[in-house]
């Protein structure tokens, strides 16, 4: 784990790096490969064993969920309510989409008292010259240096490739903070772009990260007729940065439990779902982290202040200098926040006082300015949005439009408010991909959207400070390719 100024890296002594950042006997794999080989293993299976068929339909998303009453009987492939014959009927119904319709179940039962927490990861996949396979990084600081709750990656695959990418707060007070541009600064840092030296960039894509955690969770996991899994439940722990397992910890147990029921023709099986999630690592994961982001919103000088000052020590080549310098101005001040913080981060604390986040919106300050960050030299790896968009492969059908713009004229007034300030609107600036644009006819802006580059990670839906935005699954198997993420 590294603190990162413009130009230089610090190493933070192993002592020092949280246990759950130490991934030390991990495995480094890429996702969408690994969906892809289980998936061909499930076929495998499911013919070895009689009476079961597995049916895996690819290219369709549930865009409605159908209720008889309060129960959930299944989904609908569209949501024009015209259609009949696209309706999927089914006794239990499983939501693991990290909340696209999900979150239609989670308000109809109104079933989480703390919103979610959302962060985006940006990252891109690069064919270097070196073998970096196995190694892992972990970075704080330079390019984002204005409070926001972020952190950088760097994991070494095999076949000599490289996975780079940047994860940015959502909740920041930051209208602006264009999330595929701070990743072409990260990568421009001379440590990485050594790294990528003589390489060449092979994808690129963006998805959102539920980070709220203990008390982001619903208040129940399953409603009758369907349960909640991994990001959609929201059990990624944002303490050692891992979704994938506790995502998978959560399919076995209901699939554990929903084969008890379908053996025993009896669902209320389901309803020791929420226990058995809670009494796993799972559980234990996320109460153990249950103060993390908890620790940086409560002391906002954590990321504000001290952090720049610490990146600017090491690029002035003496690190320890930065916490030495915070510690003499203000010692015992200085000293009881680092250790609080500490004991928040790590979870060494037997404080049980529940917090309440906001919804991520509410944190943008529109006339926020971020503090300067001076840019690591150019880079030859760096690339303009709409470039990036090309390594992210969108391919849509004609006349897609699975974006809803709820009103135009809540969008003129927020461009209007944005323009005085000159500065662009959340949803044009922190797109990871090329398509909300503001054209001005006769003085007024008028929002437009370029929905065939979007790789759907709906950032724009969490940051619009109106709720003006939605931004539905896709439709006919259309969107960007993840495959190689
Ligand atoms: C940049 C980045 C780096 C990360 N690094 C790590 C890491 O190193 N280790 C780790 O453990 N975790 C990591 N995570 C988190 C991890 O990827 C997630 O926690 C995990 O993938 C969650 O699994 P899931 O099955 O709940 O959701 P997802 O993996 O998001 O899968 C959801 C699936 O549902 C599909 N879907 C969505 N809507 C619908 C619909 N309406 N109908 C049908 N299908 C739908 C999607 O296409 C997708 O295939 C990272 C995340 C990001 C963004
Ligand atoms: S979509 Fe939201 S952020 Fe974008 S212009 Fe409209 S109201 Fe503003
Ligand atoms: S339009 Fe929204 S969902 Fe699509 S890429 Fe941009 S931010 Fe993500």
């Amino acid at each position: 784990m590294s603190v990162l100024g413009a130009e230089e890296k610090w190493d933070i002594p192993e002592a020092l790096v949280p246990k759950g950042l130490r991934k030390q006997g991990s495995v480094i794999l890429t996702l969408s490969h690994v969906v892809r080989w289980l998936a061909e293993q499930l076929e495998i299976k499911a013919k070895t064993i009689p009476h079961v068929t597995v049916d895996i339909f690819l290219g369709f998303a549930v865009h409605e969920i159908l209720y008889e009453g309060d129960r959930v009987i299944g989904g609908r492939l569209s949501n024009t309510g015209v259609l009949t014959e696209d309706a999927i009927f089914a006794d239990y119904t499983c939501f693991g989409d990290k909340g696209f319709i999900s979150k239609d179940l989670v308000a109809k039962f109104n079933l989480r008292d703390t919103p979610q927490l959302w962060s985006v990861g940006v990252k891109e996949v690069w064919q270097v010259q070196g073998d970096y396979r196995g190694q892992v990084w972990h970075t704080l600081g330079y390019p984002v240096l204005d409070g926001t709750f972020s952190g950088g990656f760097v994991y070494g695959l095999g076949n000599n490739r490289l996975a780079v990418g940047l994860i940015l707060g959502l909740d920041s007070r930051n209208p602006n903070l264009n999330p595929q541009q701070r990743l072409q600064e990260f990568k421009a840092h001379p440590w990485i772009n050594s790294l990528l030296a003589g390489g060449h960039l092979l994808k690129y894509g963006a998805a959102v990260i539920p980070e709220g955690g203990y008390y982001s969770l619903p208040k129940r996991f399953n409603v009758e007729g369907a349960v909640l899994l991994g990001d959609a439940l929201g059990v990624l722990d944002v303490g050692s940065l891992s979704g994938v397992d506790k995502a998978m910890e959560t399919g076995y147990i209901a699939g554990g439990l929903l084969h008890q029921c379908l053996l025993e023709q009896n669902f209320s099986y389901m309803n020791l779902y929420q226990e058995q999630v809670m009494s796993s690592f799972v559980g234990s994961a996320l109460y153990t982290s249950r103060y993390f982001r908890e620790a940086f919103l409560e002391n906002s000088r954590l990321l504000e202040q001290y952090l720049p000052t610490v990146c600017s020590h090491v690029d002035r080549g003496h690190p320890w200098f930065g916490p030495l310098q915070l510690g003499l101005e203000h010692p015992i001040q200085r000293s009881m926040e680092l250790f609080r913080a500490y004991q928040l981060v790590t979870g060494n604390t037997t404080e049980t006082k529940p917090v309440s986040y906001n919804e991520c919106h509410e944190a943008i300050e529109p006339e926020f300015t971020a503090v300067t960050v001076v840019m690591a030299k150019t880079s030859p790896a760096f690339y303009s949005r709409p470039d990036a968009v090309f390594y992210a492969s969108p391919k849509y059908v004609e006349g897609n439009q699975h974006i809803v713009e709820y009103s135009t004229d809540t969008c003129t007034a927020c461009i209007a408010k944005y323009s005085a300030l000159d500065r662009a609107t959340p949803c044009v600036a922190d797109c990871t991909a090329e398509v909300h644009h503001i054209n001005f006819k006769g003085g007024t802006g008028l929002h437009g959207m370029s929905l065939e580059n979007c790789i759907q990670c709906r950032t724009c839906e969490i940051v619009c400070p109106e709720v003006n935005l939605r931004v539905n699954p896709s439709y006919e198997g259309s969107g960007p390719d993840f495959f190689g993420l």
